[in-house]
């Protein structure tokens, strides 16, 4: 199964880049100036400017344009992890950028006046609920924020040091202690996403940071009842005849099988002045760029089928353990923006999602 239809290649992970269009002040003020990427979707192709006369060319799985919609990068980068969360598979969609290229426009848009305006997370569960039995079938919840490795409930702000447990004989990861509110409807869960927006801003305001310098990870727990197929039950009848019925309704039974979906809006990209910031800056800013080196190199590793993944290195790889590589189907949509200005951290960007390739 694993790999069957992921590009071909087993437990890589899909990368698509999605550039974000210029804002007011970047039409006003770069208006003599090129973009510093030029996109060619349909060879899947991007083009990076190093100057007048030159530029550096690099492949991805898609290219999504400034004018492509939520709908499509729904479609080409979240849609294919879902459809396999519902069949039984862990799976992870994340975004990673500078700030203000686009993660949380494209993961967690609620789209209340507009619905084409709808991010991924409220797209993935409206397709998670359209496919679980209201009857049999649970869907559960979990909101966290991950900052300067310590794991925060968003939908209890109270419970600010959640353990990551792993289980040493199914290397199943999970947060027991965070809230894990069941679903029924998608009113809710719109609700349930507000919620923990207002705490997460409230947690940091108090923590004098940014929501930029955090992970927020959505974790969707999926327990479907999966009843036996008519070809089962001509088994049974066989084993009976054979006089072993105890087999028989052993096979009979429905199964119960769990998956989960992780959706993560990473910390900004970009990289802080270390030189000058001291103190608290400093010590936020290694931790992230602990957690996101420490996920590029997982992510390197799966791509040259390394069988060392070091997924242990960060508590973000740690909770992406059970949904990362292996049977597990995993999508990064890297954002950029147009400006000449950012061309460096542009570059670095696309250095991230092309180590992948
Ligand atoms: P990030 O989460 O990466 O910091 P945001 O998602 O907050 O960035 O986006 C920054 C700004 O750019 C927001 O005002 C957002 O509405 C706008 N924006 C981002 N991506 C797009 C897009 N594809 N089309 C239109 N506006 C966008
Ligand atoms: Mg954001």
């Amino acid at each position: 199964k694993n790999g069957s239809d992921n590009g071909g290649v087993p437990g890589r992970v899909r990368v698509a880049v999605r550039l974000r269009p210029r804002n007011g002040e970047e039409m006003v003020a770069d208006m003599d100036f090129a973009d510093c990427v030029e996109l060619q979707p349909e060879l899947k192709r991007l083009k990076l400017r190093k100057n007048n006369w030159d530029c550096e060319t690099y492949q991805f799985d898609e290219i999504l344009t400034e004018t492509a919609s939520q709908k499509r990068v729904y479609e080409v980068v979240a849609k294919p992890v879902v459809e396999s969360v519902l069949e039984g598979y862990n799976g992870t969609v994340m975004a990673y950028g500078q700030t203000g290229t686009g993660k949380t426009f494209t993961l967690g848009r609620l789209g209340e006046e507009d619905t084409a305006d709808r991010g991924i997370m409220v797209r993935a569960m409206e397709d998670i609920l359209a496919n679980v039995s209201s009857v049999d079938d649970t869907v559960t919840v979990s909101y966290l924020q991950l900052y300067m490795e310590t794991v925060q409930d968003l939908l209890a702000p109270e419970k600010d040091n959640i353990a990551i447990v792993e289980d040493p004989k199914t290397g199943d990861v999970s947060v027991p202690s965070a809230t894990h509110v069941e679903l029924q409807d998608q009113r809710s869960f719109v609700r349930l996403l507000q919620a923990g927006e207002a705490n997460r801003f409230a947690a940091n305001t108090k923590l004098n940071t940014e929501s930029s310098r955090s992970h927020a990870i959505l974790l969707v727990n999926v327990r479907k009842v999966v009843k036996p197929k008519t070809g089962d039950r001509e088994l049974i009848v066989l084993n009976e005849n054979g006089g072993s019925p105890q087999v028989g309704k052993n096979i009979r039974a429905p199964t119960v099988r769990k998956s989960k979906l992780l959706i993560v809006d990473l910390a900004g990209s970009e990289r802080v002045d270390k030189s000058g910031s001291e103190g608290h800056t400093l010590e936020e800013a290694k931790s992230i760029n602990l957690s996101l080196t420490a996920l590029g190199k997982c992510i390197n590793a799966l791509a040259e089928n390394s069988p060392h993944v070091p997924i242990r290195d960060s508590k973000l790889t740690r909770m992406l353990r059970d949904s990362f590589g292996g049977t597990a189907r995993t999508s990064l949509i890297v954002t950029i923006g147009p400006s000449p200005r950012h061309r460096g951290e542009t570059a670095s960007t696309i250095m991230f999602g092309q180590r992948a390739m």
